[in-house]
């Protein structure tokens, strides 16, 4: 069976073809011809998964799912959510985005917050949907040097470390995209 992942990020690609089971063949936008862009301009972040899922599946025919991800701090109403990546503006950049943050929550005691990934499939007729939540606090300052975007201000619950300081593999056990991936997983390997 072929699905293809709505992305052109090889590593993620291989990252999740390593954890499929042995009958699905996983492909990327690159490898299936798509090189445009997929405009991803729903005001939610399951529609921004669902959006790239079913452009594929409706365009090139194949079985697909798409990701997106959203920091939803609480003190700031779910803020910067669905505009994560372009918090400081297009540029999307993530030194910038991570400063805004931190001076957006600069007067704030509840540093709350929680990243949401959202997995959406459409498979044959059927859409299903995967979500992956990880609560944690924004710290006062960056601290660490590893994994991207926001990671260097969110402490996961029950953990002293950033995500930025811990090595991948830990980071992968307890976050937002490692459970709603596995859900996917679970998903997919019931398939016979
Ligand atoms: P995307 O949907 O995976 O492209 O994520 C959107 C934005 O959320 C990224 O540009 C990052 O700023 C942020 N983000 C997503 N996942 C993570 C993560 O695991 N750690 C830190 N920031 C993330």
């Amino acid at each position: 069976m072929t699905l293809v992942f709505a992305t052109h990020n090889a590593n993620k690609l291989k990252e999740i073809q390593a954890l499929m089971p042995k009958h699905i063949q996983l492909k990327s936008l690159t490898d299936i011809g798509c090189t445009e862009e997929i405009v991803e301009d729903a005001d939610t972040i399951e529609g921004n998964a669902l959006i790239k899922a079913r452009y594929v599946k409706q365009k090139y025919g194949y079985d697909c799912f798409g990701d997106d991800t959203g920091l939803e701090v609480e003190a700031l109403n779910g803020e910067p959510g669905v505009y994560s990546a372009r918090y400081a503006g297009e540029h999307k950049n993530a030194a910038d985005n991570t400063a805004k943050l931190l001076n957006n929550l600069k007067e704030k005691d509840n540093r709350n917050a929680r990243f949401k990934t959202v997995i959406a499939l459409c498979l044959g007729e059927k859409e299903l949907v995967f979500e992956g939540i990880c609560k944690g606090v924004i710290t006062t300052s960056v601290s660490g040097d590893g994994g991207f975007g926001y990671d260097p201000v969110f402490m996961p619950e029950g953990h002293a470390l950033t995500f930025a300081e811990m090595p991948l593999s830990e980071k992968n056990k307890i976050s937002h995209r490692g459970r709603a991936t596995q859900k996917l997983l679970e998903y997919l390997q019931e398939l016979t």
